[in-house]
């Protein structure tokens, strides 16, 4: 698709980078995106997850940072009970920070990608520490991609949704609906895309209002421009969405197909002592399962992957 220079966006005291930063929009759709978006939002969002914290003064970035990363690869419905339980037992990051790693682990189970609740566990240390030396949370983008497992779109939902901050989010359900508003096919995996599409997303945010809209695209993606069935007649952007005009809304975003994983085969032993004690092995920090606990292993084989013949758009 060819580019559209976006001058209307240019004003005589632009910078080199505006000047450089083309987009496939108008500049009056660029311009009437957030507004849009967040009247669709203020009508049919979602407004009562217990995490969110546009409807307070003061907000609390222990939460949107917990949840931020506890919705990091799953589904709100899922995550609901899990941060009901960490909420109940570790009410503060002070009180995430000093719980044993075991107690840490046995509430995440069952949640997956546990790599995140090493790194959640290790960030609650780094955030005390923090808090101990300022007397608060950070309050940078800087400061928060510092802690572990933070990386900038997670940073920038905790300073918009969390502290009511500045801050622009470009998590997967942000690019895909920008991939399809935009019609970027650039493979979302690569770098120069993933460039274009924060720099889209940064010019869509609005500065005053940057948590409201960071909430207003999570719920879009969510539960309009979902991957396989995007519900366009009710969508906000129906009007200038551009794969919506090719009718290919399910061909972006375009991702690379993954080289196929390998099995690995193990049988897991029951071991058992004469009063009934069974024998468990605490997993490494690395690799999958790291730092559970689970029965002994014992490795058999190893196969190739299969090559995954779906395309991205199937996947999604
Ligand atoms: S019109 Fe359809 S494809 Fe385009 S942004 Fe809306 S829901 Fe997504």
């Amino acid at each position: 698709m060819p580019k559209i220079d976006d001058m209307t966006q240019l004003t005589p005291t632009a910078n080199l980078t505006t000047i450089e930063n083309n987009f496939t929009q108008l500049g009056t759709s660029l311009d009437s995106f957030a507004p849009r978006l967040l009247d669709w939002f203020a009508e049919n969002g979602r407004h009562d997850l217990p995490w969110q914290q546009h409807q307070t003064d003061a907000p609390n970035p222990y939460v949107v940072w917990l949840s931020e990363v506890m919705l990091q690869q799953t589904q709100v419905t899922t995550v609901l009970p899990y941060f009901a339980r960490f909420m109940a037992s570790f009410p503060t990051v002070q009180d995430l920070a000093a719980a044993e790693w075991d107690t840490v682990a046995e509430h995440w189970a069952g949640l997956g990608y546990y790599a995140r609740a090493r790194n959640l566990h290790k960030g609650a240390k780094q955030l005390v520490e923090v808090i101990d030396e300022t007397g608060d949370f950070p309050q940078t983008l800087a400061g928060w991609e510092a802690i572990s497992g933070v990386g900038p779109s997670t940073a920038g939902a905790i300073m918009a949704m969390g502290l009511h901050r500045y801050g622009v989010i470009c998590d997967g359900n942000v690019k895909r609906v920008l991939t399809r508003w935009a019609a970027i096919d650039g493979d979302i995996t690569k770098s120069a895309t993933t460039k274009e599409l924060w720099a889209l997303a940064e010019r869509l945010t609005p500065v005053d209002d940057s948590g409201l809209f960071a909430q207003a695209m999570m719920d879009m993606g969510a539960t309009l421009c979902t991957r396989s069935k995007p519900a366009c007649l009710l969508c906000p952007l129906q009007e200038d969405c551009l794969a919506h005009a090719e009718g290919r809304e399910t061909d972006y975003p375009v991702k690379a197909k993954k080289q196929p994983k390998p099995s690995k085969f193990s049988n897991a032993l029951l071991i058992e002592d004469i009063d009934g004690k069974i024998l468990w092995l605490q997993r490494p920090d690395n690799g999958i399962w790291g730092g559970l606990w689970s029965l002994p292993l014992q490795f058999v084989e190893k196969t190739a992957g299969k090559v995954n013949t779906k395309t991205a758009a199937e996947k999604n």
